[in-house]
Formats: structure tokens, sequence, C-alpha cells
């Protein structure tokens, strides 16, 4: 820790606990909403901060925090259920690398002062985890136009946004297969919303399917060149990974404290339940593997503040996403347990985190994947360089 990293801790920490976590039960038993004029204020104070573009450079206008500093802030985001922490869209550093001029003022600029807002459109109905062998989406390109076709599953958050990142294998007539990641404005002819299906937790952001039919986007709109739509995809989930990491962690700290509380205060059988021993077991279970979990996370940030070779990057914000989803969605069900009958109730922290965090599991790569990941970096990487 650093007195700058204890600083923003505290800061958001208060943001976390006086404007977001007072809102919880009024979004989980209002479909995830709150009122307007609430949500205007929680994005205005997150721009305040300078939240969207923690990781952007101060030329850019951003906050140029280290990946460390960024992780400390989205842990203490991840105290708060019901998705209430996406109060802000995040200009990502590896955008600042790689968009033209262009892009940095139309998408990247209005991301971070809040006038535009992103989502991301890689999955498809018969893509999900194999996302370089099948996706089947097309970009063509017709003189100064690229032609989009397909259809894109579960895009987070579009039903907010003012465009995609969407991710098709370029047509050129040749059997060419390179992937490319355009930035597709919503408001274009063609883009039709198909379904917006319910799912577990209870947000605002939805996860709508949307076909895209013959969608035509202007050839700036490519980010970077035609053969790297999947590395800039890659270094998405890599800042994805480490933000899920960071936020199970800052839910687990929540659960694990939200149960203590509860545990000195209930009585059963003439005891307070703090006092036995397999309610302690949950506890320091819990305790242990959010220390190692942290511990964990912070090695890795600063192991990518300190430019470590992509490749095993990659593969060590794979075993911190693996290790802290799996670990937060373990403390989420002792939480449940501790709270006995109350942990069931909508209104009960630990059962919006039990639902909630599953998800953590899934997206930005399943857990089986992110173990496919591991194994494959060890067998060409080597142990030493893992560990
Ligand atoms: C709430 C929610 C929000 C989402 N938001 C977005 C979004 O904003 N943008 C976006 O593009 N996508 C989004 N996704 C999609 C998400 O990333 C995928 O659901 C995920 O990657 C898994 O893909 P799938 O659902 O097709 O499962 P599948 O790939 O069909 O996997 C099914 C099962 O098989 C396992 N499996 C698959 N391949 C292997 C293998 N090779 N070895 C071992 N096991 C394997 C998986 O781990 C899983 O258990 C979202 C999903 C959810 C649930």
């Amino acid at each position: 820790m650093t007195p700058k990293a204890l600083e923003w801790q505290k800061k958001i920490r208060q943001f976390v606990d006086v404007e977001l976590i007072p809102w919880e039960v009024h979004a989980e038993m209002n479909n995830g909403n709150i009122p307007s004029e609430i949500e205007k204020k929680h994005q205005e104070l997150a721009i305040k901060f300078g939240l969207p573009g923690m990781g952007i450079s101060k030329n850019g206008g951003g906050l140029n925090l280290s990946m460390f500093d960024q992780m400390i802030i989205w842990e203490q985001l991840g105290r708060v259920t019901n998705a209430l922490c996406w109060c802000f869209s995040e200009a990502q550093d590896w955008m600042e690398e790689v968009f033209s001029d262009y892009q940095k003022k139309e998408y990247l600029k209005p991301l971070m002062n809040g006038t535009k807002k992103e989502c991301y459109a890689i999955t498809e109905k018969g893509s999900g985890s194999d996302v370089n062998g099948s996706i089947q989406s097309t970009a063509e390109l017709v003189g100064d136009q690229y032609i989009i076709n397909g259809e894109k599953w579960y895009v987070t958050s579009a039903n907010k946004a003012d465009f995609f990142f969407l991710q098709a294998k370029i047509q050129n007539g040749n059997n060419d297969q390179n992937h490319a990641l355009f930035i597709v404005d919503k408001e274009n002819e063609g883009i039709e919303l198909i379904d917006t299906p319910s799912f577990s937790h209870t947000f605002s952001h939805h996860h709508s399917i949307y076909r895209f039919n013959n969608v035509k986007i202007p050839i700036r709109n490519i980010i970077g060149k035609e053969e790297d739509g999947m590395s800039y995809t890659q270094a998405w989930f890599r800042h994805e990974r480490l933000g899920i990491a960071a936020r199970c962690c800052g839910a687990a700290e929540r659960l694990i404290s939200e149960a203590t509380k509860f545990a000195k205060e209930r009585e059963s059988g003439g005891s307070k339940i703090k006092d036995y021993q397999l309610i302690q077991s949950m506890l320091a279970d819990s305790v242990t593997e959010l220390a190692a979990t942290r511990l964990l996370l912070y090695e890795i940030c600063k192991d990518h503040d300190n430019k470590q070779d992509v490749k095993i990057l990659h593969a060590k914000c794979s075993m911190i996403k693996l290790y802290a989803s799996e670990m937060a969605n373990r403390v989420a069900d002792r939480a449940v347990q501790i709270f006995g009958g109350r942990g069931y109730m909508r209104e009960n922290v630990a059962e919006r985190f039990f639902r909630e965090l599953r998800a953590d599991r899934i997206w930005e790569g399943t857990s089986e994947i992110q173990r496919i990941i591991i194994a494959n970096s060890l067998y060409k990487r080597g142990l030493e360089n893992l560990i």
C-alpha cells in the first residue's frame, strides 16, 4: 500500500458507503432502477473523482493511475450490489494507445466526460467460450464503408449505451479470417433489438441480444488494423478480469464484515452464534481466502505496472479472475448460511451477492476457460514465470 492508494481507498470507500449502498435495496425491489436524479448524481460524483479516465494519461485528460491504484478503487466499488458501481463508463488505457485522433475525440473523451456510454459485443449464439474460432459476424469493406452483419448475445449495458465495440470477421472473398474490432454507433440503421432475457441478478443494465443487418459504418470506425481485433479484445479481457477480481475482493470483504456483525448480535440456543465453532469456521475460512486473494491481486497489478511480458500477464489475469471469483462465491454461500433464513431474503446483502457473484465465474471467460489459459501458459512459458 502507498499513501496515494490509501487515499483512494478511503475516498471511494466513503463514496460507496454514503452514496451507493443506501440505494441497494431500492434498486433490488425496482428492477435494478433508482431515481434518475440519484443515478445522475452518482455519475457526476464519479466524473468529479475522475474515475472514467483513471487509467488514461494526464495528457489525455485522465488521472494516469497505476493498475494497482485502479484496482484499489475497483475493490471498493465491488462492495456494493445491484451494479450501482457501474455509474460511469471507463476509458481503458489500451484504448488510448490504439484509438485514432478521431476516435479519441468522438468516443474516448465522451466516455470520460459522461456524454457517451459504451458496451462490448463479442459473444454470439454459437460463439461464447470459443471467441477466436467460431464468431460468425462479418464485416465487408465496400468503398469507404464496412458493412456489418451478425447477431450478438448478452450485450451488457447496451440499453444504456451510445455505441458498441463489436468484433467481426473480415470478409474479403479469400477466406481471410481476420478478426477486427469496430465502433458501431447505436443509432445506425439496421441494428435490431431481438430479446432482453431476464437473469438471476437485478440490474438496470440489461444483457440483450442484437442483430446487425447490413449496418454501414465509416472506415474511420475500425479500431487499429483489421487483423488486430482479437488482441484488443484480449486487452479488454485482461483489464476486465483484474476488475472482476478486485470487485470480488470488495464483495467478499463486505460479506465477511456483515456476516461477522450479524454473528455477534444473533442469539441461538442461549448463546451468540459467533461463539459456535461451526460459525467461526465459516468466517475464518472466508477471511483467510480473502487475504490470500488480495495479495495475489495486488502482486499481479504490480506485475502489470512493471510492464511484465503481456503473455505471462494474460495468464496471471486469468489466475486471479479464476481464484477471486471462485473465492467470492464460496464466501457468499457461507454468508447466506450464517444469516440463516434472513440470508435468503432479497433485502439481505448476502442473498443479492450470492446471485450476483455467480456471473463472475461465467462472463469474461468461464472458470474452465481461465484454467485452460493458465495450463497452456504453464506448458509454454514454464512454472517459474507464473509464480
Ligand atoms: C450476465 C451476462 C453478461 C454478459 N455480458 C457480455 C457482454 O457484455 N459482451 C459479450 O460479448 N458477452 C457477454 N456475456 C457472455 C459471456 O462472456 C459468455 O456467456 C461466456 O463467455 C460463456 O460462453 P457461453 O455462454 O456461450 O458458454 P459456452 O461457451 O457454451 O460454455 C458452456 C460450458 O462449457 C464449458 N466449456 C466451453 N468450452 C470449453 C472447453 N474448451 N473446455 C472445457 N470446458 C468448456 C464452459 O466453461 C461452460 O461451462 C455475458 C454473459 C452473461 C451471463
